[in-house]
């Protein structure tokens, strides 16, 4: 058996392709939408031009046998721009939620609407969160209820990505039997246009600025019995389990999070090494007391540390993804460590490259500040730093751990 940490020749060839879109599209636009925090409708509709933005280019890119083509093209646009990769990319988690439960039917039918057309671009937003249900989503309130052949839904999603947007394939996660905790639950794809689904407050976040978050209304929303992805069958089946207590290998939101968690892993990776490599450009070229900078034992050093953790995080996000390409299962939490050790090096990092930049770090001039406040979301969404510690810790220990 060959093991090799080489990209294959096509890999190679997209990620220069990508680094070029980052460095050329991406990046140079990063400042004006962190101030503006508009959606960057202009660079989607560039990535669609070339293929990227659309079913088939993610397809292909899932398809990639190795499953690293995927983490490789989001860090290098996380690279030009985080907000940006996730304006481009947040289509992705709606998308998961389409594919990981969908029939290949609905699948067929949902997939390309998410992304529309470079004339016509459309997105998919994947409406989990609520008020008071994050973390724990037993406590979610939203509720899908049949009336004939129709479901319809009532509620309030909380940080929705691209929540409300126009021409959106939102996929709703909700209560079918609420007494059944997050075992009563289910998604169901709420169509665009759709009547009683509207976009509430749009968020101000501190970073990340150019990708859309919002809550989302749900007010008598109807949709047909097809639009519950897996069908009622299936459905009917995994709820009768629930009431008999017999243990389930899914649950409707928890599945497709653990799946996409290492790509959001590979964007922080991204992140970090736009700082490393800003960092240690700027101590090549910054004198003092006689020399440059990078010469100071203490700013080598702490750009040594920068580059073992970037590479450390590269290598649990790849392996995640390789994991998850061939099938294995995540036995020790593999997908959730791979997050955990991105977001903490997209953390401590883009510190140490404002640390490097001294005061000039601090200030909007350079764009490590910018960085560091796009990089902290990540030990946030898709599960908290303290969540994915109890995911691989309940995996490691074999006991379930609160
Ligand atoms: C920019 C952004 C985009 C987002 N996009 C989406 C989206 O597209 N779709 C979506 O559905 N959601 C989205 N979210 C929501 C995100 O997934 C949640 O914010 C996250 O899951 C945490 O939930 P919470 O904010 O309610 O925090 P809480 O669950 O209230 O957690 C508060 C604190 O308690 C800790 N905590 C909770 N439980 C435990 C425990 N058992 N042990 C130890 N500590 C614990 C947490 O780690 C955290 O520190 C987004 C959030 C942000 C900020």
């Amino acid at each position: 058996m060959t093991v090799s940490f080489e990209l294959s020749e096509e890999q190679q060839m997209m990620k220069e392709e990508m680094h070029t879109f980052a460095k050329e599209v991406v990046r140079p636009q990063g400042r004006h939408y962190d101030e503006t925090a508009e959606t960057p409708y202009e660079i989607i509709q560039e990535a669609a031009k070339i293929g990227l933005y659309s079913w088939e280019g993610v397809a292909g890119m899932f398809g990639d046998p190795t499953g690293l083509m995927f983490p490789v093209v989001n860090e290098e646009l996380a690279w030009g721009d985080a907000g940006i990769n996730l304006a481009i990319f947040g289509t992705t988690l709606g998308l998961s939620g389409i594919t990981g439960r969908g029939t290949p039917e609905q699948i067929g039918r949902w997939a390309p609407e998410c992304f529309g057309t470079p004339e016509d671009i459309h997105f998919s937003a994947y409406c989990v969160t609520e008020a008071e249900a994050g973390s724990d989503l037993s406590g979610m309130k939203t509720t899908a209820r049949k009336d004939g052949d129709d479901w319809v839904l009532n509620g309030r999603k909380y940080f929705i990505t691209n929540g409300g947007l126009p021409k959106t394939v939102h996929v709703v996660v909700a209560s079918v039997e609420p007494e059944l905790g997050t075992r009563g639950q289910a998604s169901f794809v709420v169509p665009p246009g759709t009547p009683g689904l509207e976009m509430g407050h749009k968020e101000v976040k501190m970073g990340i600025r150019a990708s859309h978050t919002a809550e989302v209304l749900l007010d008598d929303v109807r949709v047909p019995s097809d639009c519950l992805l897996g069908g009622e069958e299936r459905l009917r089946a995994s709820l009768d389990r629930a009431r008999r207590g017999e243990s389930s290998r899914s649950q409707a939101a928890m599945g497709t999070l653990e799946g996409s968690r290492p790509i959001v892993g590979a964007q922080a990776v991204g992140i970090a090494r736009a700082a490393f490599e800003y960092a240690l450009d700027y101590a090549k070229t910054r004198h003092a007391f006689g020399g440059p900078i990078v010469e100071k034992q203490a700013i080598a050093y702490m750009l040594a540390d920068m580059r073992t953790k970037i590479d450390a995080a590269r290598l649990l996000v790849w392996r995640a993804c390789w994991m998850g390409r061939a099938g294995k299962t995540f036995e020790a939490g593999e997908g959730s460590m791979a997050k955990l050790m991105a977001a903490e090096a997209a953390v401590s990092v883009t510190q140490q490259a404002i640390q490097i930049l001294g005061g000039h770090g601090y200030v909007a001039d350079h764009p490590v500040e910018q960085w560091h406040r796009d990089s902290l979301v990540y030990k946030l969404f898709e599960g908290t730093d303290q969540i994915l510690w109890l995911i691989v810790a309940s995996a490691i220990a074999n006991t379930r751990i609160r």
